[in-house]
């Protein structure tokens, strides 16, 4: 066994690795290929740099390509995405051109890799038209939509389900986010790496000069949320909450971010975040680079709560993330959160600023259920949300969707597939 698989088999749930074996030992070898639009920055990026190396170790020949765009294209894919969480947007003739030219132009670039490959996945609505220009594939193609799709707006759906018929099958988070096609849906949450530097456990010093390096007070309880700073993810909310909890206890707030480079309206999102602080001291606004991994895991680590407001989540990786550290985590009460904030088990789901400002002092009064609701996030990350679970649905995927009309799956054998096969 390889030594990767070896630390996994460490800190993940009994017998995965040995299942994991088992399912890749007939896709072994294959050609699979994951397609997004950016390398650093949010979640699907975190869980490609992840997702890749396993498979490899694996066997699989595993490769991760990133398209590339200009401003009107980001410009209209953050149109997508606002869209397909529920926001009426308008998107011009002009826009869509765009995008159709850029897909074209990217399709031309990777045309080789995604035509040979046997299972292409292509992540999220950004790179999604590129299977128009791809005529000649030989492999599986899955659209994976990581986005809260449960009510999207209609006219920006209808154009993007163009694109997303053409797809063998399609992965969502959540049961509430499939969608009316014509193929298979498959419900995949996404998952978090234990080992990562994200998320391995850090020396006490550490995690102290971490506080130090941004000025936190150690003697006074931290308030945290990490998120790119969208609106759905709701930062001004946050401090809201933060202003009426400190009412009646002292606290600081740190709200923790980047821009991911696919995201052209995060510098305004700042910019009212700024305004929205008042220069309070103890609202402690930390823009880090894309690679502040450990900088990351030493603030969940240090925060006594971890905040996830959002309006509109697919999933929610930072909650993971908190809840792996044994942090409850007080989240929006929707899409992929519900799945992992069991409300007054592992967190609390709330709907306003008054509703988290409460169960912040809740927890903060009450440090016992604080620590106890915290042991049982672990536990429910451990069982549900790491990397080796997600694998072994995709395994399972690929297995299912690479033996078409065959009435039995048999695994742990040495044989290759190829669609098609005669
Ligand atoms: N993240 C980061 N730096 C930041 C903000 C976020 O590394 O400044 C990471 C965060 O730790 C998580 C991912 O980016 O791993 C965000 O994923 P999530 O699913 O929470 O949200 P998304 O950005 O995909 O909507």
């Amino acid at each position: 066994m390889s030594s990767i698989l070896d630390e996994y088999a460490a800190v993940s749930e009994n017998g995965v690795v040995d299942q994991l074996k088992q399912l890749a030992a007939p896709v072994h070898d294959l050609k699979v290929v994951h397609v997004n639009s950016t390398r650093e920055g949010g979640g699907v990026a975190e869980i490609l740099h992840k997702l890749i190396p396993l498979m490899r170790a694996l066997g699989l020949k595993a490769q991760w390509e990133v398209i590339k765009g200009g401003p009107d294209f980001y410009q209209c894919t953050k149109g997508f995405h606002n869209g397909l969480q529920g926001n009426p947007v308008g998107l011009s003739d002009k826009l869509l051109d765009v995008y159709e030219k850029t897909n074209a132009q990217n399709a031309e670039e990777f045309r080789q890799v995604l035509e040979e490959a046997d299972i292409v996945f292509i992540h999220d609505p950004q790179p999604a038209a590129m299977i128009e220009f791809c005529p000649n594939r030989k492999g599986v193609w899955i659209w994976r939509c990581h986005i809260d799709a449960s009510r999207p707006y209609r006219p920006v759906w209808k154009y993007l389900r163009k694109w997303v018929v053409q797809y063998d099958a399609s992965i969502f988070s959540l049961p509430a986010f499939a969608q009316r096609l014509p193929h298979l849906q498959y419900m995949i949450p996404p998952s978090i790496d234990p080992l990562s530097d994200k998320n391995i456990p850090l020396p006490k010093r550490e995690i102290n000069a971490v506080t130090r390096e941004f000025n936190l007070d150690p003697n006074i309880p931290l308030i945290l949320q990490v998120s790119r700073f969208d609106r759905f993810k709701d930062p001004l909310g946050v401090i809201e909450a933060y202003r009426l909890a400190r009412k009646f206890a002292p606290m600081q707030l740190a709200l923790v971010g980047g821009t991911a480079s696919d995201d052209p309206e995060g510098e305004m999102v700042i910019r009212e975040v700024h305004t929205a602080a008042q220069g309070d001291p103890n609202i402690h606004i930390l823009l880090l680079p894309p690679d502040s991994h450990r900088k990351i895991n030493a603030l969940q680590r240090a925060a006594d709560i971890v905040m996830q407001k959002s309006i509109k989540e697919g999933f929610g990786l930072t909650v993971a993330e908190a809840m792996w550290k044994k942090k409850p985590v007080i989240g929006g009460d929707t899409g992929g959160i519900r799945l992992q904030v069991i409300n007054h088990y592992t967190g609390f789901l709330v709907r306003t600023p008054e509703g988290a400002a409460l169960r912040i002092r809740y927890l903060l009064h009450n440090r016992h259920r604080l620590e106890e609701m915290g042991e049982r996030a672990h536990r429910l990350v451990k069982e549900n949300f790491l990397l080796t679970r997600h694998l072994r649905e995709h395994l399972t995927l690929m297995l299912s969707l690479l033996s078409g009309e065959e009435e039995r799956i048999e695994v742990g054998v040495q044989t290759k597939w190829k669609k098609n096969q005669s």
